[in-house]
C-alpha cells in the first residue's frame, strides 16, 4: 500500500494539527508554515493526489470544499476577503500529493502571484 501523505496522517489523527473545521468529506487545519496571518489548508478526506487525478466522481467533493471555505470564512471572521490557491505539479511547487486548497487572509495579496 502507498505510504500515507502527511495530510492523511492528520486526518487519521496520527500527527497533530490545529483543526479549524471538519465534516464528513473534508478537514481544514492551519498550515505549519503560514504565508499570511491566516493560512489554512482545506483537504478532502478522500485521497486525490493532484488536480490532474480528479475524475467526474470527484466534482461534488471539490464543490463541497468551496462551500466549506465559505463556512470557514464566516466562522473565522474573514470580512476583508481571502485568497484560495491550489498548487498542481512541480512547476507550481506542489509539495504534498493530496489535493488541498490554501486559504490565505489577513494581508493584501499581489497580482499576478509570484
Ligand atoms: P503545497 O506546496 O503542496 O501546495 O503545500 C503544502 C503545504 O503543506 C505547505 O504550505 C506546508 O507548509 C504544509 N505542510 C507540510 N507539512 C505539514 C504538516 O505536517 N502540518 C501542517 N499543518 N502543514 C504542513
Amino acid at each position: 500500500m502507498a505510504e500515507k501523505t502527511v495530510f492523511q496522517r492528520i486526518i487519521d489523527r496520527e500527527i497533530p494539527a490545529e483543526i479549524v473545521y471538519e465534516d464528513a468529506e473534508c478537514i481544514a487545519f492551519k498550515d505549519i508554515r503560514p504565508q499570511a496571518p491566516f493560512h489554512v489548508l482545506v483537504v478532502p478526506k478522500r485521497v486525490i493526489p493532484t488536480l490532474n487525478d480528479l475524475s467526474d466522481a470527484d466534482a461534488q467533493t471539490i464543490g463541497h470544499l468551496f462551500v466549506a471555505m465559505r463556512t470557514i470564512a464566516a466562522e473565522q471572521g474573514l470580512t476583508g476577503g481571502y485568497r484560495v490557491v491550489v498548487n498542481c505539479g512541480p512547476d507550481a511547487g506542489q509539495e504534498v500529493m493530496h489535493v488541498h486548497f490554501h486559504m490565505v487572509a489577513g494581508r493584501k495579496f499581489g497580482w499576478p502571484p509570484g
